[in-house]
């Protein structure tokens, strides 16, 4: 018996698919409109951050609740087809997104996450302004 709502399910499937690489769109215009200027996956770093802004020392992953095991989400469940493969391909990138987090903090980068949830409507201008704050405070004159 499926106890997932159709919606979530269809939401999981569109990230299958692969389709809808638009949250990292949009933050990165959020942050350019800020007067923000970043580099984008920057592959010399360690997993190749989604923006990286070298003045504040920080980057910034991007990351949909599906592909990463957004804990907790309710846009995340474990797919019940293939369920051995998912678990494999999901538990890997979370051991991997660990792995470069204390890499990039051991390197002295600071880095901030978002999730594609927190980017819904009604929620992402205050999840942005509040990411624009952080970034902030990590400038050292
Ligand atoms: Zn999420």
């Amino acid at each position: 018996m499926d106890v997932h709502d159709k919606k979530t399910r269809s939401y999981n499937m569109s990230m299958i698919k692969g389709k809808n690489t638009k949250p990292e769109e949009l933050v990165r215009k959020y942050l350019f409109s800020q007067g923000f200027r970043y580099r984008k996956n920057v592959r010399t770093l360690p997993g190749s951050p989604d923006i990286v802004l070298p003045k504040y020392k920080t980057v910034i992953f991007v990351n949909g609740c599906f592909w990463h095991g957004h804990k907790g989400c309710r846009y995340f469940v474990w797919p019940e087809n293939n369920a051995d493969f998912w678990r494999e391909k999901i538990t890997t990138n979370i051991q991997r997104d660990a792995r470069k987090i204390a890499l990039l903090e051991q390197a002295g980068w600071r880095v901030l996450v978002i999730w594609e949830c927190e980017l819904k409507k009604g929620k992402a201008e205050t999840v942005l302004a509040n990411l624009a704050i952080q970034i902030i405070s990590n400038y050292h004159y």
